[in-house]
Protein backbone atom coordinates (compact mmCIF):
# COMPACT_ATOMS: atom_id res chain seq x y z
CA UNK A 1 0.00 0.00 0.00
CA UNK A 2 1.49 3.15 -0.82
CA UNK A 3 1.76 6.24 1.34
CA UNK A 4 -1.06 7.86 -0.61
CA UNK A 5 -3.99 5.42 -0.48
CA UNK A 6 -2.88 4.35 3.09
CA UNK A 7 -4.75 7.49 4.63
CA UNK A 8 -6.66 7.94 1.64
CA UNK A 9 -10.72 8.92 2.39
CA UNK A 10 -11.72 11.25 -0.12
CA UNK A 11 -14.86 10.95 -1.38
CA UNK A 12 -16.10 8.78 1.83
CA UNK A 13 -19.59 9.57 3.14
CA UNK A 14 -18.58 10.47 7.34
CA UNK A 15 -21.06 11.18 10.21
CA UNK A 16 -19.60 12.90 13.54
CA UNK A 17 -22.33 13.39 15.96
CA UNK A 18 -21.24 16.15 18.53
CA UNK A 19 -19.33 17.89 15.71
CA UNK A 20 -20.24 20.96 16.33
CA UNK A 21 -17.40 21.56 18.91
CA UNK A 22 -14.07 20.65 20.28
CA UNK A 23 -13.10 16.73 19.44
CA UNK A 24 -15.59 16.08 17.05
CA UNK A 25 -15.52 19.22 15.19
CA UNK A 26 -11.64 18.14 14.90
CA UNK A 27 -12.99 14.41 13.42
CA UNK A 28 -14.63 16.62 11.06
CA UNK A 29 -12.29 18.50 9.92
CA UNK A 30 -9.96 16.37 9.39
CA UNK A 31 -11.97 14.28 7.15
CA UNK A 32 -13.22 17.48 5.08
CA UNK A 33 -9.29 18.05 4.75
CA UNK A 34 -8.68 14.67 3.03
CA UNK A 35 -11.59 14.79 0.91
CA UNK A 36 -14.69 13.09 2.65
CA UNK A 37 -18.06 14.16 2.21
CA UNK A 38 -19.15 14.48 6.23
CA UNK A 39 -22.66 15.36 7.57
CA UNK A 40 -22.16 16.65 11.39
CA UNK A 41 -25.10 16.07 13.51
CA UNK A 42 -25.37 18.24 16.97
CA UNK A 43 -27.92 20.08 19.20
CA UNK A 44 -26.15 23.28 19.69
CA UNK A 45 -27.50 24.84 16.34
CA UNK A 46 -25.61 28.20 16.65
CA UNK A 47 -22.34 25.52 16.93
CA UNK A 48 -23.39 23.90 13.80
CA UNK A 49 -23.44 27.15 11.82
CA UNK A 50 -20.27 28.24 13.11
CA UNK A 51 -18.72 24.85 12.01
CA UNK A 52 -20.07 24.27 8.84
CA UNK A 53 -19.42 28.25 7.81
CA UNK A 54 -15.72 28.08 8.69
CA UNK A 55 -14.88 24.62 7.42
CA UNK A 56 -16.25 25.61 4.33
CA UNK A 57 -14.04 28.96 4.01
CA UNK A 58 -11.06 26.42 3.94
CA UNK A 59 -9.41 25.22 0.55
CA UNK A 60 -10.45 21.78 1.65
CA UNK A 61 -11.60 19.36 -1.38
CA UNK A 62 -13.89 17.75 1.10
CA UNK A 63 -17.89 18.97 2.06
CA UNK A 64 -19.62 19.33 4.98
CA UNK A 65 -23.33 20.15 5.99
CA UNK A 66 -25.34 19.95 9.23
CA UNK A 67 -28.07 18.52 10.92
CA UNK A 68 -29.72 19.22 14.27
CA UNK A 69 -30.65 16.55 16.60
CA UNK A 70 -30.53 15.31 20.27
CA UNK A 71 -28.46 11.91 19.71
CA UNK A 72 -30.82 10.79 22.24
CA UNK A 73 -33.61 11.24 20.26
CA UNK A 74 -34.23 7.89 18.49
CA UNK A 75 -36.12 8.45 15.79
CA UNK A 76 -34.36 12.09 14.88
CA UNK A 77 -30.78 10.03 14.70
CA UNK A 78 -32.84 7.16 12.62
CA UNK A 79 -34.32 9.85 10.12
CA UNK A 80 -30.49 11.55 10.01
CA UNK A 81 -28.99 8.46 8.91
CA UNK A 82 -31.12 7.88 6.37
CA UNK A 83 -30.94 11.41 5.20
CA UNK A 84 -27.15 10.80 5.04
CA UNK A 85 -27.44 7.63 2.96
CA UNK A 86 -30.25 9.10 0.47
CA UNK A 87 -27.61 12.33 -0.18
CA UNK A 88 -24.39 10.70 -0.58
CA UNK A 89 -26.03 7.24 -1.69
CA UNK A 90 -23.73 5.20 1.59
CA UNK A 91 -22.30 5.60 5.29
CA UNK A 92 -18.91 4.65 5.24
CA UNK A 93 -17.59 6.60 8.55
CA UNK A 94 -19.29 6.99 11.45
CA UNK A 95 -17.80 9.13 14.34
CA UNK A 96 -19.91 8.29 17.23
CA UNK A 97 -18.82 11.41 19.91
CA UNK A 98 -21.62 13.35 21.13
CA UNK A 99 -21.20 13.17 24.97
CA UNK A 100 -21.74 15.59 27.81
CA UNK A 101 -19.67 16.19 31.14
CA UNK A 102 -21.35 15.04 34.14
CA UNK A 103 -19.36 16.84 36.92
CA UNK A 104 -20.54 20.26 38.55
CA UNK A 105 -20.36 22.46 35.10
CA UNK A 106 -22.85 19.36 33.62
CA UNK A 107 -25.49 21.45 31.42
CA UNK A 108 -29.23 20.07 32.18
CA UNK A 109 -31.16 19.33 28.88
CA UNK A 110 -32.73 23.26 29.51
CA UNK A 111 -28.82 24.29 29.51
CA UNK A 112 -29.10 25.25 33.75
CA UNK A 113 -25.92 24.29 35.43
CA UNK A 114 -26.36 21.17 37.80
CA UNK A 115 -24.72 22.13 40.91
CA UNK A 116 -25.12 18.03 42.17
CA UNK A 117 -22.47 15.77 41.89
CA UNK A 118 -22.46 13.65 44.58
CA UNK A 119 -24.25 10.59 44.41
CA UNK A 120 -27.02 10.86 47.08
CA UNK A 121 -27.72 14.28 45.97
CA UNK A 122 -27.79 13.97 42.32
CA UNK A 123 -31.26 14.12 40.78
CA UNK A 124 -32.43 11.07 38.98
CA UNK A 125 -32.66 12.88 35.60
CA UNK A 126 -29.10 13.82 35.89
CA UNK A 127 -28.29 10.15 35.51
CA UNK A 128 -30.95 9.33 33.20
CA UNK A 129 -29.66 12.54 30.83
CA UNK A 130 -26.07 11.12 31.02
CA UNK A 131 -26.54 7.86 30.64
CA UNK A 132 -28.89 8.65 27.41
CA UNK A 133 -26.70 10.39 25.59
CA UNK A 134 -23.12 8.98 26.51
CA UNK A 135 -24.14 5.42 26.38
CA UNK A 136 -27.52 4.26 24.73
CA UNK A 137 -26.84 7.24 22.25
CA UNK A 138 -24.13 5.66 21.22
CA UNK A 139 -25.31 2.29 20.98
CA UNK A 140 -28.02 3.91 18.89
CA UNK A 141 -25.74 5.19 16.54
CA UNK A 142 -24.14 2.05 16.11
CA UNK A 143 -26.89 0.12 15.48
CA UNK A 144 -27.79 2.88 12.57
CA UNK A 145 -24.47 2.70 11.43
CA UNK A 146 -24.10 -1.09 11.08
CA UNK A 147 -27.62 -1.12 9.27
CA UNK A 148 -26.34 1.05 6.42
CA UNK A 149 -22.97 -0.63 6.21
CA UNK A 150 -24.12 -3.93 5.63
CA UNK A 151 -25.96 -2.79 3.50
CA UNK A 152 -22.73 -1.74 1.22
CA UNK A 153 -20.07 -4.15 1.99
CA UNK A 154 -18.68 -2.59 5.11
CA UNK A 155 -17.70 0.61 7.19
CA UNK A 156 -15.78 1.52 10.16
CA UNK A 157 -17.55 3.22 13.45
CA UNK A 158 -15.23 5.00 15.23
CA UNK A 159 -16.53 5.56 19.31
CA UNK A 160 -14.90 8.09 21.46
CA UNK A 161 -14.72 6.66 25.23
CA UNK A 162 -12.62 8.47 27.90
CA UNK A 163 -9.65 7.28 29.96
CA UNK A 164 -12.55 7.52 32.79
CA UNK A 165 -13.90 4.48 31.55
CA UNK A 166 -10.82 3.12 33.58
CA UNK A 167 -9.59 5.48 35.50
CA UNK A 168 -11.92 6.97 38.44
CA UNK A 169 -11.69 10.71 37.67
CA UNK A 170 -14.64 12.11 40.52
CA UNK A 171 -14.63 15.63 38.55
CA UNK A 172 -16.74 13.96 35.39
CA UNK A 173 -19.78 13.19 38.00
CA UNK A 174 -20.78 9.41 39.24
CA UNK A 175 -23.03 8.64 35.34
CA UNK A 176 -20.06 9.80 33.56
CA UNK A 177 -17.57 7.09 34.36
CA UNK A 178 -19.78 3.67 34.19
CA UNK A 179 -21.63 5.37 30.59
CA UNK A 180 -18.01 5.20 29.03
CA UNK A 181 -17.06 2.15 30.89
CA UNK A 182 -20.08 0.50 29.12
CA UNK A 183 -19.22 2.02 25.99
CA UNK A 184 -16.08 0.25 26.21
CA UNK A 185 -17.79 -3.15 25.88
CA UNK A 186 -19.90 -2.19 23.68
CA UNK A 187 -17.37 -1.09 21.09
CA UNK A 188 -15.74 -4.92 21.89
CA UNK A 189 -19.19 -6.63 21.27
CA UNK A 190 -19.75 -4.59 18.03
CA UNK A 191 -16.32 -5.22 16.59
CA UNK A 192 -17.20 -9.08 17.60
CA UNK A 193 -20.91 -8.84 15.66
CA UNK A 194 -19.59 -7.06 12.73
CA UNK A 195 -16.44 -7.46 11.73
CA UNK A 196 -18.18 -10.62 9.59
CA UNK A 197 -19.48 -7.56 7.90
CA UNK A 198 -16.86 -6.18 7.02
CA UNK A 199 -17.23 -3.20 9.70
CA UNK A 200 -14.39 -2.09 11.87
CA UNK A 201 -15.18 -0.93 14.87
CA UNK A 202 -12.83 1.24 17.34
CA UNK A 203 -12.88 3.85 20.09
CA UNK A 204 -10.41 6.33 21.01
CA UNK A 205 -10.30 7.15 24.59
CA UNK A 206 -9.05 10.56 25.16
CA UNK A 207 -7.68 12.03 28.46
CA UNK A 208 -7.97 15.74 29.07
CA UNK A 209 -8.86 18.01 25.70
CA UNK A 210 -9.40 21.89 26.08
CA UNK A 211 -13.31 21.81 24.48
CA UNK A 212 -16.20 23.21 26.08
CA UNK A 213 -17.25 20.18 27.82
CA UNK A 214 -18.29 20.48 31.35
CA UNK A 215 -19.26 24.22 30.28
CA UNK A 216 -15.29 24.42 29.15
CA UNK A 217 -13.44 23.86 32.03
CA UNK A 218 -10.51 22.69 30.86
CA UNK A 219 -9.99 25.54 28.59
CA UNK A 220 -10.49 27.58 32.14
CA UNK A 221 -6.44 28.63 33.23
CA UNK A 222 -7.54 28.22 37.15
CA UNK A 223 -9.14 24.28 36.49
CA UNK A 224 -6.81 23.09 34.38
CA UNK A 225 -3.47 23.44 36.36
CA UNK A 226 -4.35 19.77 37.79
CA UNK A 227 -4.70 18.09 34.31
CA UNK A 228 -1.46 19.64 33.01
CA UNK A 229 0.05 18.07 36.14
CA UNK A 230 -1.93 14.52 35.53
CA UNK A 231 0.07 14.93 32.30
CA UNK A 232 3.56 12.81 31.63
CA UNK A 233 3.85 15.65 29.04
CA UNK A 234 2.99 18.84 31.56
CA UNK A 235 0.09 19.53 29.37
CA UNK A 236 -3.39 19.40 28.31
CA UNK A 237 -4.43 18.89 24.51
CA UNK A 238 -5.49 20.90 21.69
CA UNK A 239 -8.78 19.06 19.63
CA UNK A 240 -5.91 19.54 16.38
CA UNK A 241 -4.10 16.89 18.28
CA UNK A 242 -7.16 14.10 18.04
CA UNK A 243 -6.86 14.25 13.80
CA UNK A 244 -3.87 11.73 13.13
CA UNK A 245 -5.53 9.23 15.11
CA UNK A 246 -8.85 9.59 13.87
CA UNK A 247 -7.37 10.14 10.18
CA UNK A 248 -5.99 6.43 11.10
CA UNK A 249 -8.75 4.70 12.23
CA UNK A 250 -11.18 6.25 9.18
CA UNK A 251 -8.35 5.14 6.70
CA UNK A 252 -7.17 2.23 4.93
CA UNK A 253 -4.02 2.63 7.08
CA UNK A 254 -6.02 0.22 9.85
CA UNK A 255 -7.33 -2.04 8.05
CA UNK A 256 -6.37 -5.18 9.97
CA UNK A 257 -7.70 -2.92 13.38
CA UNK A 258 -10.86 -3.69 15.17
CA UNK A 259 -12.20 -3.68 18.67
CA UNK A 260 -9.55 -1.83 19.94
CA UNK A 261 -9.25 1.43 22.30
CA UNK A 262 -6.38 3.77 21.37
CA UNK A 263 -5.65 5.98 24.52
CA UNK A 264 -4.65 9.39 23.75
CA UNK A 265 -3.96 11.23 27.07
CA UNK A 266 -0.33 12.42 27.57
CA UNK A 267 -0.01 9.44 29.47
CA UNK A 268 -2.32 10.64 32.30
CA UNK A 269 -3.73 7.70 33.24
CA UNK A 270 -0.46 6.12 33.84
CA UNK A 271 -0.63 8.46 36.98
CA UNK A 272 -4.29 6.80 37.95
P1 LIG B 1 -17.58 19.56 23.59
O1 LIG B 1 -18.60 19.97 24.59
O2 LIG B 1 -16.61 20.57 23.10
O3 LIG B 1 -18.31 18.89 22.33
C1 LIG B 1 -19.38 18.00 22.50
C2 LIG B 1 -20.41 18.27 21.42
O4 LIG B 1 -21.47 17.31 21.59
C3 LIG B 1 -21.04 19.66 21.53
O5 LIG B 1 -21.04 20.30 20.26
C4 LIG B 1 -22.44 19.38 22.03
O6 LIG B 1 -23.40 20.33 21.58
C5 LIG B 1 -22.69 18.01 21.45
N1 LIG B 1 -23.76 17.32 22.17
C6 LIG B 1 -23.88 17.14 23.51
N2 LIG B 1 -24.99 16.49 23.80
C7 LIG B 1 -25.60 16.23 22.62
C8 LIG B 1 -26.80 15.57 22.26
N3 LIG B 1 -27.62 15.07 23.18
N4 LIG B 1 -27.11 15.47 20.95
C9 LIG B 1 -26.31 15.99 20.01
N5 LIG B 1 -25.16 16.63 20.28
C10 LIG B 1 -24.81 16.75 21.58
O7 LIG B 1 -16.82 18.34 24.28
P2 LIG B 1 -15.70 17.33 23.74
O8 LIG B 1 -14.69 17.27 24.82
O9 LIG B 1 -15.28 17.62 22.36
O10 LIG B 1 -16.52 15.96 23.81
C11 LIG B 1 -16.56 15.05 22.73
C12 LIG B 1 -16.46 13.63 23.28
O11 LIG B 1 -15.17 13.47 23.85
C13 LIG B 1 -17.46 13.30 24.38
O12 LIG B 1 -17.99 12.00 24.16
C14 LIG B 1 -16.62 13.32 25.62
O13 LIG B 1 -17.14 12.50 26.64
C15 LIG B 1 -15.30 12.81 25.09
N6 LIG B 1 -14.13 13.10 25.93
C16 LIG B 1 -13.69 14.38 26.09
C17 LIG B 1 -12.58 14.61 26.88
C18 LIG B 1 -12.02 15.99 27.09
O14 LIG B 1 -11.13 16.16 27.92
N7 LIG B 1 -12.45 17.01 26.38
C19 LIG B 1 -11.91 13.54 27.51
C20 LIG B 1 -12.40 12.24 27.32
C21 LIG B 1 -13.51 12.04 26.52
Amino acid sequence: MSLETMFDVAGKSVIVTGGASGIGRAYAEIMVESGARVCVLDLDQAGLDRTVAEIAAQDWPGTVWARRLDVSDRKALAEAFDAVADKHGRIDVVFANAGVDAGPGFLTPEGARDPHGQIDAMPEDHWDRVIAVNLTAVFQTIRHAARHMKATGGGRIIVTSSVAARVNESFVGTPYMPAKAGVDHLVRNAAMELGAFGILVNCISPGPFATNIGGGRLKNPADRAAFEAQSLLGRIADPDEIKGLALYLASPASAYVTGAQMTIDGGSSLRG
